[in-house]
Parts: structure tokens; C-alpha cells; sequence
């Protein structure tokens, strides 16, 4: 007898105002969807395309093949909605969304995903990300150009490539694979990803047998490294009952903040970590992560490849990438907003400075450092401003919050502003 407890968390971050992430944790249902567009935008869609999967919780299917394909389908209602919504109200224009889903029955997983929000499986001693992100790093990893370690810490890695609400068509990954007992599953937004590492990650996962513990380290984890964006952590965990615990009803827990616990050991105890673990997608294995750096042929080849791609996304009118295209990052010392994406290759640049700010990086903590030189995404221009409007407030050791005001986004004052497309061929 098996009793599958659940257990999700999400927390703003320290930066963002708002949290668009969104999750959802039932009986049999769980997911993660991780929302962009800005003001209201990015959470109505990462809560419009949770619907149609949610829809799905404690439903029983005939095989498993149905069972999967009727997951599949809610995925695709879902991007169906999302991009309607967006289509019918100027307000959502341009939203989209991340969603992994899985539909549980018994041992059996069925998962569905599409963009960057991961699934992973803690078996024992072994940790693997089941998911493969769909964004411009990975593609440069598939490609053999990047490491799965360069990708980990690429500037460029919340670019992505496939999202729900973006067009009509989608493609959806899915897989189906049996669980064992002990065997605990991971659902996260890059908000923990990101911030956070995989070995850390599953440290966490081994240092305590209590689901709300784990979950409640694991967003710590990514507030302590500065929680640049939403973090939203979904914990499944398959246990195998005795005959007298049989006898309990099956418990499920939801929360968005730590409440009580009371638990079985569920953990294995931690052991080595390979590189990336290794990823099952479809049943396949995927290749072994490179050992050495890429050459210097490998990352011209690379950077060759990242362009096109970018040109490519850009020249589709991927409204995803244009829904990311303010920053904050740094000109010199200078704490500035950009415009565009945070890509800068070779002689080619797909940002360029939009609005200066009084502060500087000496007047921002330490754990936004790295965030500030790789540049910090926000989700429209309000947004980029409230990051630096939480900054001030840092500098000026208020504990005022920012405003959160919802002005409308004005034209840009500047008489030198740039076509707002970018211009990915020009230097
Ligand atoms: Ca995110």
C-alpha cells in the first residue's frame, strides 16, 4: 500500500513585488506554473493554465495511455486559455507561462511539461532532473557547446524557448514512469534553480525527514542567496505503508506557509551526486555532461548558434522574449534599467541603457552582486523599477516596502529611445 503525501510552498522572493508563480497540490494532480507579463498579467497566467490540469484531480482513467493523453490535453486547453485571455484583454497582451504538471496514480507518473520550471526525482542516493528546460541554454547543452554546469550559472539561462499562452500550437514534453516507495519528487520554478544548486537542493531533501521541513528549507535556501525572483516548490513523496498504517486514510497536505507537520522517515540518506544526475526523459538516458570545457571552436560554434537562435526568436516575434525585455543590470558602477534581453555576444547586443537610477553597486548587499552583472529580468518596465525602488529602500536601510503602485508605464522620456524591436543584426 502506498500513501502519497504533497506538500507546495511558494514565497515573493526579496526582490519581486509580486509573485506570479503559481502551484497546485491535490490528490492526485500537482504542478507548477511560473507566469510572466507583468502587473497582474504573469498571475492570471500561471493561474489560468493550472485550470485545466487541476481539472484533472482524482479522476480515474481506464489505462494509462489515457490517463496521459487526457494530461497532455489539459496542457494544451491550457495554452488554449492563457492565449485567449491574453488575446481578448490589452492588459494580459503579450503573458505567458511555465507548467509542469504530474497526474499520479498509485506508483504510476505521468508528467507533462513545457518551459523551465523542472521536475526532479530523488531515489535513494540518486537526484535527477526528469525534465528537460526549455530554454536557449539547454539547447547550447544538447548542442554539446555548453556544459550543463556553464549552463547553470549562464547569464542567458531564463531565456526560454517554449512557453503556454505564447501561440496556438504546442508542443508538450510528457513521460510516464513508476515511482518506488521512499521515492520523493521535486516540482520547482526557476526561482529555486536558479539561486539555488542541484546538490544543495538535494542536500536539503536528505537533511530531514519532515515534507514541511524540506519545504520550507528549500525556499529559505533561495532567500538566503537573495531570492532574485518567485520561489514555488512542489514535494511528492511515495510511502510505503504498513498493514496497521494502511488503515489510515491517505493524507494530503497544501500550504503556502509553513504549518504543522507530522511525518514518516522518508529520506534516503544522501550519497554522491553525479554531474547533473542523470535525466530520463521518455525512458531514454540522456548523454553524459562533458568532463572538459568546451574548445575555443566550441564556444565561437556556440555563440554562433546562441545568435541564430536569438535572431530567430526575435524575428518569430516571440512575445515571451519581448515580455522580458527590461533589466537592471550594470553600466560601470552604475545600477541602470536596460531594455531588451541581458545578451551581449561577441560584438552583438540585444539591450541597451533605458533609464539611469541614483544608486550604485556599492550600495546593494552583497548576494545581488552576481545578479546585478548578469542582469536581473523583470517583467515589464514597473517591474525593473520596483526592483530598484526595493534596492533604494536596502540603501537607505528603511523597511519601507516599494510602492505598489500600478502606474501606468510611461513613454519613454528620453528623445534618443530605440526602435522598441530589437535589432538583434545590428552591432
Ligand atoms: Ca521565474
Amino acid at each position: 500500500m502506498i500513501r502519497v503525501s504533497a506538500r507546495g510552498a511558494t514565497d515573493v522572493g526579496r526582490i519581486r513585488s509580486a509573485n506570479e508563480d503559481s502551484f497546485h497540490v491535490g490528490d492526485s494532480v500537482f504542478a507548477v506554473a511560473d507566469g510572466m507579463g507583468g502587473h497582474l498579467a504573469g498571475e492570471v497566467a500561471s493561474e489560468t493554465a493550472l485550470q485545466p490540469v487541476a481539472e484533472l484531480d482524482g479522476r480515474v482513467f481506464a489505462n494509462e495511455a489515457e490517463a496521459l493523453g487526457a494530461l497532455r490535453q489539459a496542457v494544451i486547453d491550457a495554452n488554449t486559455q492563457v492565449v485567449t485571455k491574453a488575446a481578448g484583454d490589452p492588459r494580459y497582451s503579450g503573458m505567458g507561462t511555465t507548467l509542469t504538471a504530474v497526474m499520479i496514480e498509485g506508483l504510476r507518473i505521468h508528467l507533462a511539461h513545457v518551459g523551465d520550471s523542472r521536475a526532479y526525482l530523488l531515489r535513494g542516493e540518486k537526484f535527477s532532473q526528469i525534465t528537460d528546460d526549455h530554454t536557449l541554454v539547454q539547447r547550447l547543452v544538447d548542442e554539446g557547446r555548453l556544459t550543463p554546469e556553464q549552463a547553470a550559472s549562464h547569464p542567458q539561462r531564463s531565456i526560454i524557448t517554449r512557453a503556454i499562452g505564447v501561440e496556438d500550437h504546442l508542443e508538450v514534453d510528457s513521460l510516464s514512469l513508476e515511482a518506488r516507495p521512499n521515492d520523493v519528487l521535486l516540482l520547482c520554478s526557476d526561482g529555486l534553480t536558479g539561486p539555488v544548486s542541484d546538490n544543495e537542493i538535494r542536500r536539503i531533501l536528505g537533511s530531514t525527514t519532515d515534507l514541511e521541513e524540506a519545504t520550507t528549507a528549500l525556499v529559505d535556501a533561495a532567500l538566503e542567496r537573495g531570492a532574485p525572483d518567485n520561489v514555488t516548490v512542489v514535494l511528492i513523496r511515495f510511502e510505503s505503508l504498513n498493514d496497521q498504517e494502511a488503515g489510515r486514510p491517505p493524507t494530503v497536505t497544501v500550504s503556502s506557509r509553513p504549518g504543522e507537520t507530522g511525518e514518516q522517515d522518508w529520506a534516503a540518506r544522501l550519497g554522491r551526486l553525479g554531474a547533473f544526475g542523470s535525466k530520463q526523459t521518455g525512458g531514454e538516458d540522456a548523454p553524459q555532461p562533458r568532463r572538459s570545457g568546451p574548445s575555443r571552436a566550441q564556444r565561437i560554434g556556440g555563440i554562433v548558434i546562441a545568435v541564430a537562435l536569438l535572431v530567430g526568436a526575435v524575428v518569430a516575434g516571440g512575445r515571451w522574449l519581448l515580455s522580458r525585455s527590461y533589466y537592471v543590470g550594470l553600466a560601470g558602477e552604475d545600477i541602470v534599467i536596460f531594455q531588451g534581453v541581458p545578451v551581449d555576444l561577441g560584438p552583438i547586443s540585444l539591450s541597451w541603457e533605458y533609464e539611469r537610477t541614483d544608486l550604485e553597486l556599492d550600495d546593494v548587499a552583497d548576494f545581488n552582486h552576481d545578479n546585478l552583472m548578469e542582469g536581473m529580468t523583470a517583467a515589464d518596465l514597473n517591474d525593473a523599477r520596483r526592483i530598484v525602488a526595493n534596492f533604494r529602500d536596502e540603501a537607505d536601510g528603511s523597511d519601507a516596502t516599494a510602492p505598489a503602485t500600478e502606474e501606468p508605464t510611461p513613454e519613454p522620456s528620453e528623445p534618443a529611445t530605440q526602435d522598441p524591436s530589437p535589432s538583434p543584426t545590428q552591432p
